[in-house]
C-alpha cells in the first residue's frame, strides 16, 4: 500500500545558487506501511511536483506486498522508467524506513553502519550580496564548516565577506557555473581563503575539463551533479578527488550504500550531500553517513517549518535520534 502527499516548505533564506533561487519547495511524501520517502524534485533533472506524483501512483502496484524484497522492487522500479530519480529515492527510503521499523532497528543498524555524532556537517550559505552572505553567516554561528554557493559573477567577493565572518572551515560550489578558464583563475583566488575543497567547478560532462582543471589546482576537486549512481563514478576516475553522493540523484539508499563501495574502490574521496529536503530525506541519507568523508546534510535546516523531527545537525553535529527505521516521526 503506498500513500503519497506534497508537502508544502518555506525556506528561512532565499536559497539562490547558480542553478536559481527559491523561498517556497514543494516536496513529495510517500508511506510505504508506515515507512515514510522523501521527493525533491529538482528542475535540472527533468522531474517536478506532477513527474513524481505520476511516477509513485504508477508504481504502487509494483511494490508487492512484501516491504523486505528491496532488490527485487528496486529492480522493478528501474525497468519500469529510467531516470525518475527522486521518485525512485522517496520509495525507497520508505521501503528502509518500514523494513526497519518491523526489524525494531534503525536502517543504518540493518546495513551494519555504526552510528557517528562526531562527523560535523557543513552549514549553507546562499548566493546573496556579501553583505547579506557575511550577516548570514553571523546569524548562524558556531558550525565548523560552512559551504558557500559560488559560480556567479562577483563570488570571490562573496567568499572573502564570509571569511570576514568566520574562522571556520569553507568549502565551495559552483554548481557547474565555471568554464575551464574561469575556474583555473577563480581556484588561484580561492587558495588564499583556506578553502577545504571546491565542489562542481565545470559542466557535469566536461570530463576532460576536470582532468586538466585537477592536474592545475591546488584545491580538491568534487564532482556532484554528474554524480547520478554507481555507474556514472567511473567516468570521474582520475578527474576529481571526489564525488558527492545525494539519495535524490542515486535513487535511495541502496545505490547510495554501493557508491560507496565504487568510490572506495577508485580511492575517491566522498561526500554525502542533499537537496532542499525535509528531516525525511536528511534522516534518510544520515544512515549512510558515517561511511563518508565529508558532510552536508543542512537541508532540513533551511527549513522554516519542516513537518518532521529525526535526524538534525545540533552545533554542526548530527543527532541520531533513537527511534527504529530512519528515526521520523511527524511532528505533533
Ligand atoms: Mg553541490
Amino acid at each position: 500500500m503506498l500513500e503519497h502527499k506534497v508537502v508544502k516548505v518555506h525556506l528561512k533564506n532565499t536559497f539562490r545558487t547558480a542553478h536559481g533561487a527559491a523561498d517556497v519547495k514543494h516536496q513529495v511524501i510517500v508511506n510505504i506501511e508506515g515507512g515514510l520517502g522523501e521527493a525533491a524534485p529538482v528542475a535540472y533533472y527533468g522531474e517536478s511536483i506532477d513527474t513524481i506524483s505520476d511516477f509513485v501512483e504508477k508504481a504502487a502496484d509494483l511494490i508487492g506486498d512484501d516491504v523486505f524484497k528491496l532488490e527485487d522492487i528496486i529492480d522493478r522500479l528501474n525497468h519500469f522508467r529510467a531516470y525518475n530519480t527522486a521518485a525512485k529515492a522517496a520509495i525507497d527510503i520508505a521501503l528502509h524506513d518500514a523494513v526497519g521499523t518491523k526489524l525494531n532497528i534503525p536502517v543504518y543498524k540493518m546495513l551494519g553502519i555504526t552510528a557517528r555524532e562526531d562527523i560535523p556537517t557543513s552549514y549553507t550559505i546562499s548566493i546573496s550580496d556579501p553583505d547579506d552572505m557575511k550577516r548570514q553567516t553571523e546569524e548562524n554561528p558556531g558550525y565548523e564548516i560552512y559551504k558557500i554557493k559560488v559560480g556567479v559573477p562577483g563570488d570571490i567577493d562573496m567568499v572573502a565577506a564570509v571569511r570576514e565572518a568566520t574562522d571556520a572551515r569553507i568549502r565551495v560550489d559552483a554548481n557547474a557555473g565555471w568554464t575551464l578558464k574561469e575556474a583555473v583563475q577563480k581556484i588561484k583566488h580561492l587558495e588564499r581563503y583556506d578553502i577545504e575543497f571546491v565542489e562542481q567547478p565545470l559542466h557535469w560532462h566536461d570530463y576532460e575539463g576536470f582532468r586538466i582543471l585537477r592536474s592545475k589546482s591546488n584545491l580538491p576537486i568534487i564532482a556532484d551533479e554528474g554524480i547520478m549512481d554507481a555507474g556514472s563514478i567511473a567516468l570521474y576516475n582520475d578527474k576529481v578527488d571526489g564525488i558527492n553522493i545525494k539519495l535524490q540523484k542515486s535513487g535511495g539508499i541502496r545505490e547510495g550504500f554501493k557508491m560507496i563501495a565504487v568510490a572506495r574502490a577508485l580511492k575517491m574521496q566522498i561526500m554525502i550531500g542533499c537537496m532542499v529536503e525535509t528531516s525525511v530525506g536528511i534522516s534518510a541519507a544520515a544512515q549512510l553517513a558515517p561511511l563518508v568523508d565529508y558532510i552536508d546534510l543542512d537541508g532540513n535546516l533551511l527549513i522554516d517549518d519542516d513537518p518532521y523531527d529525526g535526524v538534525r545537525a545540533e552545533n554542526g553535529y548530527l543527532k541520531y535520534p533513537d527511534r527504529p527505521g530512519i528515526g521520523v516521526v511527524e511532528k505533533g
